[in-house]
């Protein structure tokens, strides 16, 4: 059983945008080849080519460029919406233009050629930079023409640095990521593209970020507060890790979540990604209408284009309670929180406008899902393992993270750093913990470490499907699920996360579980072991209870090199003399 979502065939135009000498029409006429050895023949729409035909008597003014590039994209659209594949090479250089054509297209595919102006000058043969330089030729696109880069490609391809094939790979991999294409033929194809079969992004553009800020600041646009959970899923629905969802539920996607797991199309997705607000406030706001979400220090964080309200019930309510987290006992810190948001859901779409603010440690951590991707390809990677923690990883995890890591290539170490709990540990103790067990304990060209933004819900089984669905967003096609995955207290059984997610097939999850029992240190076995490997008694294992080992950090020892790295322990202890909750 594999995800196949490309049998029948999406069409797709890529793209290539960038400087005269670039490697343009090079990249394309090798990616052309590749695509035509995966049984994908492309039409390739060559800049040069396209002015001798289809634009022929079009010059070089910025209404003339215009024209050439919509005429290309109109081309491009009627071969995608077949099926087919286009590789378009055009200098292409107003960015308006290309979202234009991305607009148009839908399935488009931005791969931004870059080569920096000084190795353009040295490669060029026909001497046009130099005499552009000179000021004798008007209009050339990066000298007396401006050229605006891309903000959000799907690829960057450096062509400076990078051999042409390196290019091709980024290319294909960004490719088989958006599920354009079926991965090349292995034991884990078909996994690890987006949820939904591409990344949904929501981030402006750059001009779309000062217009929106000033029509704020002119009062044009009403301002709404939101909590800081409200903020991580704006992150994430901005970045894409909450692909497909592009904003707010609705009613219908609302509903069929908390019943079914679905969405309204019957796509996966375990947890209502909703905005409440007081009916009063509900009152003053029509459907279409714009609103500036704000957080508590009155930043900008996003537009919600309101499509529609409605008020819960008091039963739907409970009813979410239950179905989402299993109980309707408000001790339950998710529950708490469905229960304290005000009753008026309100459903769109959003636009990103800034991320929220996060303690300065997260920021060379802080990798979108085409950060990740990208940062897989580059490394080769085919198959990624990602490991949901918010908590130090003592050695029973790092245990499970790398007999994981045996049968995978890379690993992605992604801690959640989003709200949660005020008694769990904070996020920047538990980066210092994972910064000195990867620098003494794994191989670094294997692990990619990134925080995620998401905040915690505590929903355990459901949660666990919803940490799976982000991780294939963010380019996982393997996820760890162990004991008692997000659960708080007693809620939920110690496999009762991996039960329900056993009962979804791969397709469905598109990423593949890999569930872990208790392990630990077996002075009999003389390694690490598990209930799955070690036919001892209790009394050889190490095991602490997690009060045993607050007490320990907490009185400055250290827990026995079995239980903890002592790097990490020091860590522990530094925090919890500083009155840290360990
Ligand atoms: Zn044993």
């Amino acid at each position: 059983m594999s995800v196949n979502i490309v049998n029948n065939r999406r069409g797709a135009t890529i793209w290539l945008t960038g400087l005269s000498g670039a490697g343009k029409s090079t990249l394309a006429e090798r990616l052309a080849a590749a695509l035509a050895q995966r049984g994908w023949a492309p039409e390739v729409l060559d800049g040069d080519v396209v002015r001798t035909h289809l634009s022929k008597g079009l010059g070089f003014s910025k209404e003339d460029r215009d024209t050439n590039i919509r005429r290309i994209a109109f081309v491009s659209n009627l071969v995608t919406k077949q099926g087919g594949a286009v590789i378009v090479a055009a200098i292409s250089p107003y960015r308006h233009t290309r979202d234009e054509a991305r607009e148009l297209i839908g399935n488009f595919v931005e791969v931004f050629v870059r080569c920096p102006l000084e190795e353009l000058v040295r490669r060029d043969v026909k001497g046009l930079y130099a005499k552009a330089l000179r000021g004798e030729i008007a209009n050339f696109t990066g000298v007396s023409d401006p050229y605006e880069e891309p903000l959000t490609p799907e690829v960057v391809v450096d062509t400076d640095r990078e051999t042409v094939d390196e290019s091709v790979a980024k290319v294909l991999a960004a490719l088989e990521g958006a599920g354009y294409l079926e991965s090349a033929p292995g034991l884990f194809s078909g996994l690890g593209q987006p949820h939904g079969g591409r990344l949904v992004l929501r981030q402006a553009s750059a001009e779309a970020l000062d217009e929106w800020d000033q029509r704020i600041a002119r009062g044009d646009v009403p301002t709404l507060p939101v909590s800081g959970r409200v903020a991580c899923d704006l992150e994430l629905l901005a970045n894409g890790g909450f692909s497909p969802l592009d904003g707010f539920l609705g009613q219908r996607d609302y509903r069929s979540v908390v019943r079914d797991l679905r969405l309204g199309n019957g796509l996966l997705w375990p947890i209502p990604i909703v905005l409440g607000v007081a009916e009063a406030l509900a009152a003053q706001w029509r459907e279409r209408q714009d609103i500036a979400l704000v957080d508590d220090e009155g930043r900008a964080l996003a537009i919600l284009h309101l499509q529609e309200k409605f008020l819960l019930s008091g039963a739907e309510v409970r009813a979410e309670a239950r179905g989402v987290y299993r109980t309707e006992d408000e001790a339950h810190p998710g529950v708490r929180a469905v229960y304290a948001r005000p009753p008026v859901l309100l459903g769109g779409p959003i636009t990103a406008l800034r991320r929220p603010a996060r303690p300065a440690v997260f920021e060379p951590y802080r990798l979108d899902p085409t950060e990740t991707r990208r940062a897989f390809a580059e490394r080769g990677w085919r198959s990624v393992v990602g490991f949901q923690t918010r908590n130090p990883v003592h050695r029973a995890h790092e245990y499970i993270i790398k007999t994981a890591l045996e049968s995978v290539d890379g690993l992605l170490l992604h801690p959640l750093v989003g709200e949660t709990k005020d008694d769990d540990i904070p996020a920047d103790v538990r980066l210092r913990c994972y910064e000195a067990l990867l620098a003494g304990y794994f191989p670094v060209e294997r692990v990619q470490l990134a925080v995620m933004p998401a905040a915690m819900r505590y929903a355990g089984p459901r949660e666990a499907i919803f940490h799976a669905l982000i991780r294939k967003n963010y380019g996982c096609t393997h996820f760890i699920v162990g004991r008692d995955h997000a659960g708080v207290g007693t809620y939920y059984g110690t496999y009762e996360a991996q039960q329900l997610l056993a009962e979804f097939s791969e397709a469905d999850l598109g990423i593949r579980p890999l569930f872990f029992e208790h392990s630990f240190y077996c002075t009999a076995c003389g390694s690490m072991a598990s209930t799955k490997t070690c036919p001892h008694d209790s009394a050889h294992h190490v095991v602490l209870s997690g009060t045993m080992v607050r007490t320990l950090l907490a009185e400055g020892k250290t827990p026995p090199p079995e239980f903890s790295r002592p790097e990490v322990a020091h860590i522990l202890i530094e925090a919890a003399r500083a009155g840290a909750p360990v």
